[in-house]
């Protein structure tokens, strides 16, 4: 299996340290709000690489933690931490809302099929091995205590930058808000491990610890709870491509620091889900959701869809109209599905030569879009329907796009279909929006769009003008 190591910046056949089994670990949601589509695009992408890896055969341990404490407004440790900003925000307490917000991420997760990881773990529930680390790496003489606060010393490193050959000037904050930055450290670089003084004196969950009541930094979260689960050999660590600098060049460099050795081989990090105004994140205050996507009407499975239909080292744009042309195109797959009989017996050769393409294109890198051209390949496929539903099912494993179910619920709307004076109405408001873009009416456009929309019809653009399905 060849994979995109963004450690070398190179393609790479996938070793595990030890045969036949794969660590893996996960950067989970920082639980202060709702994922949005955007994060949840990295955690469809992990998801398909773990269930790709199960699918060739490999015992996965997949490990994930929730971010509950620590995270600060910029990665650079400045700023408010997150957690407090969101108890603030809905006058709550820090756990009332990482409770809330933990369950409503795997709620989004199950909705989009994402399987839940084999370890879940809070920070909280892990201040002793951090409290262990922090000692380890000042006992080693790589870390330092200033200003009442434990740093890690980034010039103890022969090599601090792994991923990104960023210049000093970007390095000197490196963060996202305006904030000022930290006198105490030694190195631009250096990095929190363990806040004992923070500006912030409302600060609501603390610890005893032997540097004083304080809290954990970030990085040192996702570090200690790896090596708690997954050992001092990790095969692959993942996380979207904002967490490569500074958080995961930190977990790097402390692991190392604290072990004595190479932590972890692979890093595997997914290019961000971008609006036409550049990323999607939460501090820019509106943001999507799932929950969102189901009030307009789409199916959650569209976007899963959607964002199999890109590379993940690639970033993606989204837009509502590439969200209708998702949707229009999942829903002509059932409906291509849910005409498939089971008409006899399974052909397992033609399987296992389907099943060989399909291994091959996710083996290369991860090539999700030609994983779904298989699936218009084995419906085509010269066999049974009997053999073709077997092959969907076994990729199903993997893209998780429940095909044969949601045909299944297909066949049941179209027994119940309804009258044809609503499809006539629809008809016509998809011609009064046409009409609407031809004036340039955009807003008359969107709304009729949206009314539609709400009805649970999406449109289509096609050479022929635009066609309308029910999602
Ligand atoms: P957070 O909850 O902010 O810690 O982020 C959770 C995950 O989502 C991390 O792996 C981030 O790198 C990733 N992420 C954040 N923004 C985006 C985006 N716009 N597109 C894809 N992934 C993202
Ligand atoms: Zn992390």
């Amino acid at each position: 299996m060849l994979l995109y190591n963004s450690a070398t910046r190179k393609k790479e056949t996938f070793i595990p340290h030890e045969e036949g089994k794969v660590s893996m670990y996960t950067c989970g949601p920082t639980v202060y709000h709702f994922a949005h589509i955007g994060n949840l695009r990295t955690y469809i992408m992990e998801d398909v690489l773990e269930k790709f890896f199960r699918y060739e055969g490999y015992d996965v341990k997949r490990v994930m933690n929730i971010t509950d404490v620590g995270h600060l407004s910029s990665d650079a440790d400045t700023g408010e931490d997150k957690m407090l900003k969101g108890a603030k925000r809905e006058k709550k307490t820090v756990m009332e809302i990482a409770q809330f917000y933990t369950d409503a991420f795997f709620s989004d997760c199950e909705k989009l099929r994402i399987k839940k990881p084999d370890v879940i773990e809070p920070a909280t529930n892990c201040i002793c091995e951090f409290i262990d680390m922090v000692q380890g790496l000042l006992d080693k003489g790589y870390a330092y205590i200033a200003g009442g606060n434990v740093y890690f010393d980034t010039a103890k490193l022969k090599d601090y930058y792994v991923f990104n050959n960023f210049d000093a000037e970007d390095l000197a904050i490196g963060v996202r808000d305006s904030v000022s930055e930290d006198e105490n450290k030694r190195n631009k670089t250096d990095f929190v491990l363990w806040f004992t003084k923070s500006k912030f004196e409302d600060q609501e969950l603390k610890w005893d610890s032997p540097w004083g009541v304080g809290y954990p930094g970030w990085h040192i979260e996702c570090s200690a709870i790896s090596l708690k689960h997954n050992g001092e050999y990790l095969d692959i660590h993942c996380g979207g491509i904002d967490n490569a600098f500074p958080h995961h060049t930190n977990e790097i460099a402390q692991s190392e620091a604290y072990l004595g050795h190479e932590w972890c081989k692979y890093w595997f990090h997914v290019l961000h889900l971008n609006t036409s105004n550049g990323k999607m994140s939460k501090s820019k205050g509106e943001f999507l959701t799932v929950s969102l996507l189901e009030e307009k009407g789409y199916n959650p499975l569209a976007y899963r869809f959607f964002c199999l239909q890109s590379h993940y080292r690639k970033s993606q744009e989204f837009s509502f109209e590439a969200l209708d042309n998702a949707q229009a195109a999942f829903n002509k797959l059932v409906a291509r599905v849910a005409a498939l009989k089971e008409d006899g017996d399974v052909d397992e050769a033609v399987v296992a030569q389907y099943r060989q393409k399909f291994s091959e294109v996710l083996g290369n890198d991860m090539n999700t879009s030609l994983a779904v051209t298989s699936v218009y390949d084995a419906l085509k496929a010269d066999t049974n329907d009997a053999t073709k539903l077997a092959i969907l099912d076994d990729f199903d494993k993997v893209l998780s796009l429940d095909l044969v179910n949601e045909a299944k619920k297909y066949n049941e709307k179209q027994t119940s279909a309804p009258a044809n004076e609503e499809d006539a109405e629809i008809d016509a408001l998809v011609a009064q929006r046409t009409q609407a873009r031809k004036d340039k009416n955009w807003a008359e456009a969107d709304r009729i769009r949206d009314e539609l929309n709400a009805r649970g019809i999406v449109l289509t653009d096609t050479p022929e003008g635009v066609k309308w399905s029910r999602k």
